[in-house]
């Protein structure tokens, strides 16, 4: 019979993978706690009706990327495709958001039904922050220092840019939505399917199409910072600036509109192009407009979130992490006779006591000293403890061989080991 294959587009993560995953884990949980962020909960499954009303039902997520299904009491359920309306859903139901100001982390998995690729997954991990209750634009530019500090401490900080753009608020999209399907409809000849299917639900995202025969139409569409008031005019001039004071260098793409409805002012993205087509590791911008659009009272709100399967890639990609972080041992106990291995657990468990940070592992299953030293060296341990019957017996000793190039061994008792790991190891 066939055996059972994941579901595609879902991926295991490996034994030999998850040290660089704890790494970025470890790093973004660091980075956040330094800026004062606190993290967030919340379920992978909400009511579809959330994720329609928030990130837009003429979206690519909406249309045709969620998981949606009836559940045995029929209520409409979707795997969550991102975290902020999963977010804004259960702060304001907790009530964190009215009158005061939060600044909150998350991080799990998501879900969204897309064409599986590198760096592009039907379930994948997004790390995100939200922030609520602040105008700006101060907020907007410690979100883009909190990710920028991210890329210092991963090391990649030369390998990404920052994109940004002012999408002005809802009216004046509005108006540019409109200029821009009159430029289209006079260009329809050069559109393809899905852009024309576009036009009439939500021409602006046909700015967002990947096809790049259309790019010579999108080159000459209306600018949207033509459309944008004085007013969002100041607030991004003011951010520009305090990025300036920051030293946080930046690019400005008018063609920046994000694929969510929510989005309004100033939205980034930091981009590669070490990872080819896929090279967005991190969106996100002002969302001022989407807590009162799901009911709550109006809040100032700015977010991002950012894809840890591609921050992943980068990271093996340009470091050597993975080598760095592949040791699974420091200690090997090694057991030559089967009898030692009552007298290896006690040993294994006073060293452990003792060097608390430190892996200890015991080899099982006999075999030659000889390859359960390679085992050690492999699983990159510095000392090896050598238990054999006979020594143990008459001595209460063991042989530590040191399991550098030189390999130096010499006779210890078992009681005096932890003190000599305790000095070469700490
Ligand atoms: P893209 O333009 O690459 O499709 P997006 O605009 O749809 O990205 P967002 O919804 O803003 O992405 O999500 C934020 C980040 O999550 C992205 O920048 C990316 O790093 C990651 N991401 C989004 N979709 C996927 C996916 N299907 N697989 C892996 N990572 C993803
Ligand atoms: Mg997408």
């Amino acid at each position: 019979m066939a055996k059972t294959q994941a579901v595609r587009g879902m991926n295991d993560v490996l034994p030999s993978e998850t040290p660089i995953w704890q790494h970025l884990e470890e790093c973004f949980a660091r980075v956040v706690k330094s800026f004062g962020y606190s993290e967030i909960r919340f379920p992978v499954l909400e009511q579809t009706q959330l994720f329609k009303r928030s990130i837009g039902e003429v979206t690519d997520i909406v249309e045709k990327e969620m998981y949606s299904f009836e559940d045995r009491n029929g209520d409409n359920l979707s795997l969550r495709p991102e975290g902020t309306a999963g977010c804004v859903r259960a702060a304001d139901q907790h009530g964190l958001l009215y009158n005061q100001q939060q600044r909150l982390w998350y991080q799990g998995a998501m879900f969204r039904h897309e064409r599986p690729q590198k760096g592009r997954y039907r379930q994948f991990q997004q790390f995100g922050v939200e922030t609520y209750g602040m105008a700006g634009p101060g907020i907007d530019v410690e979100l883009m220092q909190l990710s920028s500090a991210l890329w210092q401490e991963l090391g990649i900080n030369s390998h990404v840019r920052l994109e940004l753009n002012n999408i002005g608020d809802a009216q004046e999209r509005g108006e540019y939505t409109q200029a821009l399907r009159k430029f289209f409809i006079d260009h329809k000849s050069g559109l393809d399917s899905e852009a024309l299917r576009r036009l009439e639900t939500n021409p602006l995202r046909i700015l967002d199409s990947k096809n790049p025969s259309l790019q010579s139409i999108l080159d000459k569409a209306p600018l949207l910072a033509d459309f944008v008031s004085d007013k969002s005019k100041d607030h991004f001039d003011e951010l520009l600036s305090l990025l300036d004071v920051a030293e946080i260098d930046y690019v400005i793409n008018p063609k920046l509109v994000r694929g969510l409805d929510y989005y309004n002012s100033c939205v980034f993205e930091w981009v590669t192009d070490a990872l080819g087509a896929q090279g967005t590791v991190c969106g996100g911008g002002r969302y001022d407009g989407l807590v009162e659009q799901l009911g709550g009272k109006s809040t100032f709100a700015a977010g991002f979130a950012m894809g840890a399967e591609r921050l992943v890639l980068l990271l093996e990609e340009l470091t050597n992490l993975r080598d760095q972080l592949s040791k699974r041992a420091d200690v090997f106990i090694l057991v030559r006779d089967e009898d030692c291995i009552g007298a290896a657990q006690a040993l294994a468990k006073n060293l452990r006591f003792h060097l608390p940070s430190r892996s200890v592992v015991i080899h099982y299953g006999g075999g030659k000293v000889s390859s359960q030293l390679k085992g050690a060296i492999a699983a990159g341990a510095q000392f090896a403890c050598i238990l054999e019957s006979e020594q143990l017996k008459d001595s209460s000793s063991l042989r530590l061989r040191k399991l550098d190039d030189v390999g130096e061994s010499t006779d210890c008792f078992i009681a005096d080991v932890p003190d000599k790991l305790i000095k070469c190891l700490l």
